[in-house]
């Protein structure tokens, strides 16, 4: 067989199976190939296929074929024409064993999906990408969000190439890198003296009075459907064989609820079987809301006050999908926890150390959840588990180094 051209994915028009989009919430059935924020119940939409006749069209066999990008898995995806395909270059993300880790917890595999190889150097552009094509698609011109750096410096790279204006908006203490890659990408970016839910609720008033797009985490039926992808690589990845456990730094939890869905729609085409990973919501200790209703057993989580941690990507206070993260996360059989930024810096620093493996805040913090979950017993060491990365760990404020060598001066051999 000869290799695809690089750029099939992008290039070849594949059908599409979208059929319409349902409230999460009450189920009430809404139109597809028109523009949506949150149904009448103020809830996320979900896009709904038709997957028989995705079942039909694509076999594992085509798609074994097609080059390795987000774009390959077209037929479980919205958009309709690829020339509304914005695409920067979304690689499948590699599995990366971390076995020095494991063999030190006496754990059989542990493995990270490291996302931080994405276009600006996030997860955020798996959302971005499909949230942006479909903005273009129906001719969007403006657009608007709130964020924590990653999504905003993601929403800027993709809305600049399509020619989409955008606004963002994120907290004051927002990590510098991320101000600036938004502002040079594009955007025009203000910090905000408050959370991200206070930016958000900025975005929601300037859609009234602005007319503006609002492409909020989960207010816009899209990013979950980029999200999604990672759930799709994971798969095909392992051999259409879920993993026992998946770690998840959980904010607003797109990729949480995205995986899910993703899983449900494989089984639904004859890609996997049943068996489903326990999905982990990992929260930081100074923002938890997820842990807390869990452990309370609610179906909504609210606010949490004075939220602080960080790993910045996580500093959700309240989410807007709160009972689609909770109904899955109960659904898997899995659980939420809660680690200490202590422990989030200390599990930073030895993977670096000890794998070369430079995790962002967050993605150390499902580092640090899994030794936790392993310590109490409610992960097994045989158990095959996935960590996400969800952003170059270079994105971050990294510790100075005051080391020098003053080359004049002779060197002691012996002090190396
Ligand atoms: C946005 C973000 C998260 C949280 O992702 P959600 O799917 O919104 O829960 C985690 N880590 C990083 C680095 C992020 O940018």
């Amino acid at each position: 067989m000869t290799s695809p051209r690089f750029d099939a994915n992008l290039t070849t028009e594949r059908p599409t199976f979208v059929t319409h989009l349902d409230c999460a919430y009450t189920g009430e059935r809404y139109e597809a190939d028109t523009v949506h924020n949150l149904s009448r119940a103020g809830k996320p939409l979900l896009v709904r296929y038709d997957l028989d006749g995705v079942r039909r069209a694509l076999t594992k066999e085509a798609l074994a074929g097609r080059p390795q990008d987000l774009w390959r898995y077209r037929e479980l995806l919205p958009v309709r024409r690829v020339e509304d395909i914005v695409s920067l270059g979304e690689a499948v993300t590699p599995l990366v064993p971390l076995p020095k880790l494991a063999a030190k917890l006496g754990a059989s595999e542990l493995l990270v999906k490291d996302e931080g190889r994405l276009p600006t150097g996030s997860f955020k552009a798996r959302g971005l990408v499909m949230a942006v094509s479909m903005a273009k698609e129906f001719g969007i011109t403006h657009m608007a969000m709130p964020t924590n750096g990653n999504a905003g410096a993601a929403l800027a790279a993709y809305a600049s190439r399509a020619g989409i204006r955008t606004t963002v908006f994120c907290p004051a203490d927002t990590p510098e890198v991320n101000v600036s890659e938004i502002e040079l990408q594009g955007a025009t970016v203000y910090r905000v003296n408050g959370l991200i839910d206070d930016c958000g609720k900025i975005v929601g008033e300037g859609k009234a009075k602005v007319g503006w797009f609002d492409v909020s985490t989960l207010k816009e039926p899209y990013r979950i459907e980029g999200k999604k992808t990672m759930g799709l690589e994971l798969a095909e990845q392992l051999g259409w064989e879920l993993p026992d456990v998946i770690f998840y730094p959980t904010g607003g939890g797109t990729g949480l609820i995205g995986m899910w869905k993703a899983f449900a729609e494989l089984e639904a085409i004859g890609f996997i079987g049943s068996k489903r990973p326990r999905m982990v919501a990992v929260q930081a200790a100074g923002c938890a809301p997820m842990v807390r209703a869990w452990e309370a057993g609610e179906e909504h989580a609210p606010r949490w006050e004075d939220a602080h941690t960080i790993a910045s990507g996580i500093r959700v206070p309240q989410a807007v999908g709160d009972f689609l993260i909770l109904r899955a996360v109960r659904e898997s059989g899995g659980f939420a926890i809660a680690v200490e930024d202590a422990a989030i810096q200390a599990a930073l620093d030895e993977a670096a150390r000890e794998e070369g493996f430079l995790l962002c805040p967050e993605g150390a913090a499902t580092y640090a959840a899994y030794k936790q979950a392993l310590a109490d017993g409610r992960v097994g060491r045989h158990e095959r588990a996935v960590l996400f990365n969800c952003a170059t760990g270079l994105k971050y404020p990294l510790p100075p180094v005051h080391r020098t060598l003053d080359r004049h001066q002779p060197i002691d051999w012996e002090g190396f």
